[in-house]
């Protein structure tokens, strides 16, 4: 089987595809210090620890 393609795909399909694609795409993982949603391989904007270690000094109200 050659790996070429018999048919365009259609718009459709692509644009389907992409949207699904891009549900996983939504960045967000657990804290595992604060369990708050954070951007990964970023230091944890609510309690700034990154590496189980206090990176930033967060202000506390
Ligand atoms: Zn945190």
């Amino acid at each position: 089987m050659a790996a070429v393609p018999k048919s365009r795909r259609s718009h459709r399909e692509v644009r389907q595809r992409r949207a699904h694609w891009r549900a996983h795409m939504v960045p967000g993982v657990e804290c595992p210090h604060c369990h708050e949603l954070k951007l990964p391989h970023r230091v944890c904007p609510h309690c700034g620890y990154y590496n189980g270690m206090s990176v930033v000094a967060v202000e506390k109200e």
